[in-house]
């Protein structure tokens, strides 16, 4: 029976074990990762108005795992050999007929001075000491802002930055404090967001004049202290800071020896296979994707990008030739508390839609999501 091993326990690990069964593979599948747990990252968004806690963002995947005959590995990858065909891992290995990486991406945190934001996407515990802090203001400056990785412009994440930022306004608004806050939004793009569509940036700069937050744009950025935000052309204050900074490649990708992109992830053809590799797939975060320069680095593309890894999977186990190409499509809901805003990109069209049942569809979705998980 061939072995199939999964690196990673995020959305692209869990979509693949779920299209590997669907498709009838009855198989070994082990999955490895330092935790037996899906992290849904989408609703860290609600942590600051209380809404969601830990144990509604982290969903324990043991049950899962057993009631689809998934071995799991508690260990990290560091290592692959393609001709042997052996996983390295931090305590010793494991041998795959195929292997999906799934392992996601890093955060660059280069900037000096970093270690006064607060990185809202590395977790729980850095948007928990955000909302701690903000809770316990009376007033002051809330700087909120997200950078790229100039090796790879696909690899930003700016949607949750306006997330948070909008979500917070709208929550200041409803506990009667706003008017002690000053609210800043700065990023080194001139146009940030461009992925999502020049209307769609037009619109969400308009939101912030509207709701009266000041930006920086445009300038790069060169250091965070204890209450300032230094960017090449301006200081201005700073009492809490969020940042989602660019991402690179998972760390174990520099010494693997696959084939990486510039920005620092596996490079992947259009089957999900890391280029020049017969039996080594990529989905998610972990990949670099040939695709439209707007290409999102999305939960969902991780999704379609694991499915198409898992079929490819199956064909080349089965020794013919891979055929499954995934779809790019960005798809987005900006939830500001009470309100949201949809924007679609897919190869053909895209739109955007401002509407208050939309939070509530952000809310469905979740629970929709997650139902496969929770056993
Ligand atoms: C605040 C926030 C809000 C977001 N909102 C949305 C949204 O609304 N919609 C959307 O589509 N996307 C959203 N995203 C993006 C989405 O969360 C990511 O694109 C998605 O998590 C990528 O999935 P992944 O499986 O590739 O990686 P991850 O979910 O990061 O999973 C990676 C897994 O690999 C494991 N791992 C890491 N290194 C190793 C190793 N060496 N060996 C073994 N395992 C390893 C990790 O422990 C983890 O289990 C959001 C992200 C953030 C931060």
């Amino acid at each position: 029976m061939p072995h199939i091993v999964i690196v990673g326990a995020g959305f692209a690990a869990c979509t693949a074990i779920k299209t590997l069964r669907k498709k009838g593979f009855i198989g070994k599948i082990s999955l490895v990762a330092p935790r037996a747990e899906l992290f849904y990252y989408p609703s860290l968004i609600w942590v600051p108005p209380g809404k969601r806690d830990h144990t509604d963002l982290i969903v324990p995947l043991h049950d899962y795992l057993e009631s689809k005959n998934v071995d799991y590995i508690q260990s990290k990858v560091t290592g692959i050999d393609t001709s042997a065909k052996i996983l390295t891992l931090e305590k010793g290995s494991v041998d795959y007929d195929a292997v999906i990486i799934a392992s996601g991406g890093r955060y660059i945190q280069k900037l000096p001075g970093i270690e006064h934001a607060k990185i809202a996407c590395s977790g729980w515990e850095a948007t928990k000491e955000f909302s701690d802090k903000l809770a316990a203001m009376n007033e002051g400056t809330i700087a909120f802002g997200f950078s790229g990785n100039p090796n790879e412009p696909s690899a930003m994440r700016g949607g949750p930055v306006f997330e948070f930022l909008f979500g917070v306004d709208t929550m200041l608004r409803q506990q009667g404090r706003r008017e002690n806050f000053n609210l800043v939004f700065f990023s080194p793009a001139p146009k940030p967001g461009k992925r999502m569509g020049e209307k769609a940036v037009d619109r969400i700069l308009s939101e912030m004049k509207k709701r009266n937050i000041k930006t920086y744009l445009g300038k790069k950025m060169k250091r965070f202290t204890e209450n300032s935000v230094e960017t090449e052309k301006e200081t201005f204050n700073a009492d809490l800071i969020l940042f989602i900074p660019g991402m690179t490649g998972p760390d174990w990708a520099m010494n693997s020896g696959l084939s990486l992109s510039e920005g620092g992830f596996f490079k992947a053809n259009e089957y999900c296979q890391v280029e020049g590799e017969d039996s080594v797939f990529v989905a998610g975060d972990a990949g670099s994707f040939p695709g439209p320069e707007w290409k999102p680095k999305q939960a969902h593309m991780a999704d379609l990008q694991a499915e198409a890894a898992a079929k490819n999977v199956l064909e080349t186990l089965q020794l013919k030739k891979v055929r499954h190409k995934f779809r790019t499509e960005l798809i987005c809901i900006v939830d500001t508390l009470n309100n949201a805003s949809m924007v679609y990109r897919g190869p053909k069209r895209g739109f955007m839609m401002k509407m208050p049942p939309l939070h509530w569809v952000k809310v469905l979705y979740e629970k929709m999501y997650l139902k496969t998980y929770i056993k």
